[in-house]
């Protein structure tokens, strides 16, 4: 498998996803495109099947009042756009409640402006409330309280907000819905020649400028605001992907691995949440022993695991599946996610890193579990 499949594997495995959806994803010519709103809602109720959370932020207010009043371009005036956004906002969230309706699902809105999220208070109240909504299995929606933020107190664009949201929900995935295939090295609408991105290990001045290029054609943001959300998740340990969402079912694929859209990973040194979720939460699919030597490693020297100090394979798992680690004896040493399967563990255990690649004909990674994907000894909790 080769390195961008497996990012896209590791994503796939979130629990909990904010999932932002553009203006120009939800509405076409004669407003809100109710057919692609259920067809995600369909993805949607897929995703709660198998038990994910969802936290959607839905762009789309100002987009669909504006053809609601009969308006054929963007409001010029502050006013009306907040008009145009009380009024679309009601049919936005109509169309998701019906389409989720429908699969038994009930939504919740919450409508944001920046005091609520940079004030302590008002966003621990914003983080209880939608804690308690997700204990009640409700699909939250959110979008900026257009209507009332003015310059001063606006977040200013979904984008911006769904990374904030990301944080305040400790999600462990962010997928940003967009009208284009993902981040391209120019505008593809206008450039034929643009190279596409399709992974992003970290965002820096050359990927801020490609992103820079790429204007949003109806939301606020266009392509940099998405980037710069994604800079910032990408911090707290989080993976971002921004995909086409006039794909359809493109949700589905991209949470069964696929590789729709560009990925960003996350900063490797900030996995306290996902540590977290090792820790206390992920289902042990098998159990590999080591020896001495990388025990010590591993407890002593904050060492990520080699294929060198592992002396026996225990059990049948996958990629990105969790695993324990016991030594000699059988005691349990750390946890974590392994980037090898079972039987590709089979072929190098006991063997030095540099032979993976000849052993297999291909490798993923030097680790069979990174440090930043484990919890080791009292950390482990279980
Ligand atoms: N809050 C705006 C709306 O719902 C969209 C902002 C954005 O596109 O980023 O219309």
């Amino acid at each position: 498998m080769s390195e961008i499949k497996h990012h896209w594997k590791m994503a796939a495995r979130a629990r909990r996803i904010v999932l932002k959806v553009g203006s120009g994803v939800l509405t076409h010519d004669n407003g809100l495109d109710i057919r692609l709103i259920r067809s995600l809602a369909k993805d949607i109720a897929g995703c709660k099947k198998e038990k994910r959370e969802i936290i959607l932020v839905s762009s789309g207010a100002v987009a669909s009042g504006l053809k609601k009043v009969g308006l054929s371009e963007k409001p010029r005036t502050i006013q009306q756009k907040q008009a145009c956004a009380a009024i679309g906002q009601a049919s936005l969230i109509m169309a998701y409640e019906n389409a989720l309706n429908r699969y038994d699902h009930q939504v919740a809105q919450i409508l944001l402006t920046s005091n609520d999220l940079s004030n302590r208070q008002r966003y621990l109240n914003a983080r209880n409330t939608l804690t308690t909504l997700l204990e009640w299995k409700i699909i939250p929606i959110i979008n900026e309280n257009d209507t009332v933020a003015v310059d001063e107190i606006r977040v200013g664009d979904n984008d911006t907000l769904s990374g904030v949201i990301t944080s305040l929900v400790e999600a462990d995935l962010l997928i940003n819905l967009t009208e284009i295939d993902g981040l391209y090295d120019r505008d593809p609408r206008i450039d034929p020649e643009a190279r596409f991105i399709p992974v992003v290990e970290t965002v820096g001045r050359k990927i801020e400028a490609m992103a820079g290029s790429i204007p949003g054609a109806m939301g606020t943001g266009g392509m940099y605001t998405k980037v710069m959300a994604a800079k910032r998740v990408a911090k707290t340990g989080v993976p971002t992907v921004i995909a086409n969402g006039k794909k359809k079912g493109i949700l589905k694929r991209i949470l069964a691995g696929e590789a729709e859209g560009t990925i960003f990973l996350p900063r490797s040194e900030h996995l306290a949440q996902r540590k977290q979720w090792i820790a206390f939460t992920a289902k042990v699919s098998g159990r590999i022993v080591v020896d001495d030597g990388a025990k010590k490693a591993l407890l002593k020297s904050g060492k990520s695991l080699l294929p060198s100090g592992i002396t026996r394979v225990t059990d049948r798992f996958n990629l990105g599946d969790s695993i324990e680690v016991v030594d000699r004896r059988g005691k349990p040493v750390a946890v974590g996610l392994t980037n090898y399967s079972s039987e590709e563990l089979g072929q190098i255990l006991g063997c030095q890193t540099c032979d993976i690649e000849s052993l297999l004909g291909y490798k993923h990674s030097d680790e069979v579990i990174h440090r930043n994907n484990m919890v080791v000894g009292k950390d482990m909790m279980r």
